[in-house]
C-alpha cells in the first residue's frame, strides 16, 4: 500500500542526532519549558520574520491563546472558514464567541475574501484565515479589510510551515501566527506541539502568562490560564527538523510538480498565483466523482484521504449557531468532492507515477 505519509525514513535519517538530544534533555531533568524550548521560540520568530515565538502544546491551544490573548471573548464574533479541520472553530467556541462563516474561493479552498467585508458587524473582533493544505490565503486583501474595520487576525498557519507570499511568510501577517507540530505536518514533532508567532511584546506576556496558569511569577496568578507548555524532548527534535524544513518543503513541491504535470491534462490540480508558495501539506485534487476514484485507488494499493468530508457549519457539534444545508455551497461542493493523494518529502517517483496511472484509468 502507498501510505498518504510515512515518517519513517525521515526518522532514521536524523536519528542519531535525535536520540543524542533525547539523551541530553532527559539527563539535564530539564524537561518542560526549558533551553531547547527558548532556542526553538527564537529560531522560528527568526525563520517567520517575526519578533517572538511561544511554544504551547498543540496548534489548537496556539489558536485559543491568541484569541484570548488578542481580548476574544463572550459575545463576540471572529469571521473564519467553514472548510478547515474542527480545531479552528473550537479554538473561537473555547473563548465564548461566535463562528461566523465565509465560503470559501473554489480555486484555492482558501476563505475568499471579497465576502468578508458583508459579514462584518459590530460584535466582529477578529478574523481566523486558515491557509488550508499549505496554500496562503490572500493576505493583502485581508489584511485591507481588517484594518478598515479594526478587527484582528489570528492566522491558523497549523499546515502552512514554510509557505510565503513573496517571501513573506504564513504566520507573519496577522496579530498571532499559529503553528501545529502535530507528527504528520511539514514540520512535525514525535508528540503535540504547537507555537504562536508575533510582533508584539504586550500581546507575548499575555500569552506567556496564560499558557501557564495565568502566573507570570510563581504562585501569583493574575488570571485564569491553562496549561499549555511545550516540552524540552519536542522542542530539542524540532530544532533538527527545523535545519531541514527548507528541504522538506522544497521535496513535498517537487513532488507536487511531479503529479501536476502527469494529471493536470486531467483532472484538477492544485496551482499557486504569482508569487504564492505552496507547501503542500496536502496535494488535493477536485473529481466530482470522488468515491468511486477513492475506491479504485484503494483497489490498486493506493491510500487516499478526504480534507474534510463535512464543512463545519453542518457539523452536529456546532448544531447551536443555526446554519443550514446550501448556506455556504463553495465549501459544501468542495467537501464532495476533494481529495488528497499521498504526499512526503521522501515520496518516490515511482509511486507517485503509480498513483497518477490509476488515476488516468479511471474517469474523473
Ligand atoms: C492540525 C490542525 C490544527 C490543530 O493542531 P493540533 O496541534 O492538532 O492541535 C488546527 N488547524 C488546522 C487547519 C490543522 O490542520
Amino acid at each position: 500500500m502507498i501510505p498518504m505519509v510515512d515518517l519513517k525514513e525521515q526518522f532514521d535519517e536524523i536519528k542519531e542526532e535525535v536520540m543524542r538530544l533525547t539523551e541530553t534533555v532527559l539527563g539535564s531533568t530539564r524537561y518542560v519549558l526549558g533551553p531547547h524550548v527558548t532556542e526553538l521560540e527564537e529560531k522560528i520568530a527568526d525563520y517567520t520574520g517575526t519578533s517572538y515565538g511561544i511554544g504551547v502544546a498543540s496548534g489548537t491551544d496556539a489558536l485559543y491563546l491568541s484569541l484570548r490573548a488578542s481580548g476574544v471573548g463572550k459575545d463576540d464574533e471572529v469571521i473564519t472558514t467553514p472548510f478547515t479541520f474542527f480545531a479552528t472553530v473550537e479554538a473561537i467556541l473555547y473563548c465564548g464567541a461566535r463562528p461566523v462563516f465565509v465560503d470559501i474561493d473554489p480555486r484555492t479552498f482558501n476563505i475568499d475574501p471579497s465576502r468578508i467585508e458583508s459579514a462584518v458587524t459590530e460584535r466582529t473582533k477578529a478574523i481566523v484565515p486558515v491557509h488550508l493544505y499549505g496554500y496562503p490565503c490572500n493576505m493583502d486583501e485581508i489584511k485591507k479589510i481588517a484594518d478598515d474595520r479594526g478587527l484582528i487576525i489570528v492566522e491558523d498557519a497549523a499546515q502552512a510551515f514554510g509557505a510565503d507570499i513573496n517571501g513573506k511568510k504564513a504566520g507573519s501577517y496577522g496579530q498571532a501566527g499559529c503553528f501545529s507540530f502535530y507528527p504528520s505536518k511539514n514540520l512535525g514533532c514525535y508528540g503535540d506541539g504547537g507555537m504562536i508567532v508575533t510582533s508584539d511584546p504586550a500581546f507575548v506576556s499575555e500569552v506567556r502568562t496564560l499558557r501557564n496558569h495565568g502566573s507570570s511569577s510563581t504562585y501569583v496568578h493574575e488570571t485564569i490560564g491553562v496549561n499549555s507548555r511545550l516540552d524540552e524532548i519536542q522542542a530539542a527534535i524540532l530544532l533538527v527538523k527545523l535545519k531541514k524544513i527548507d528541504d522538506y518543503n522544497d521535496k513535498r513541491r517537487n513532488n507536487a510538480s511531479i503529479y501536476t504535470d502527469l494529471l493536470s491534462g486531467d483532472l484538477k490540480c492544485p496551482s499557486e498565483e504569482d508569487g504564492y508558495r505552496h507547501v503542500y501539506h496536502q496535494y488535493t485534487i477536485r473529481c466530482p466523482e470522488r468515491n468511486s476514484m477513492q475506491e479504485r485507488l484503494n483497489e490498486g494499493g493506493i491510500s487516499s484521504v478526504v480534507y474534510y468530508p463535512i464543512p463545519m457549519h453542518l457539523q452536529k457539534a456546532v448544531k447551536f449557531l443555526g446554519y443550514k444545508a446550501g448556506d455556504f455551497p463553495e465549501a459544501e461542493k468542495a467537501a464532495k468532492e476533494v481529495l488528497s493523494l499521498p504526499m512526503y518529502p521522501e515520496l518516490k517517483k515511482d509511486a507517485i507515477e503509480k498513483v497518477c496511472s490509476v488515476i488516468k484509468q479511471s474517469s474523473c
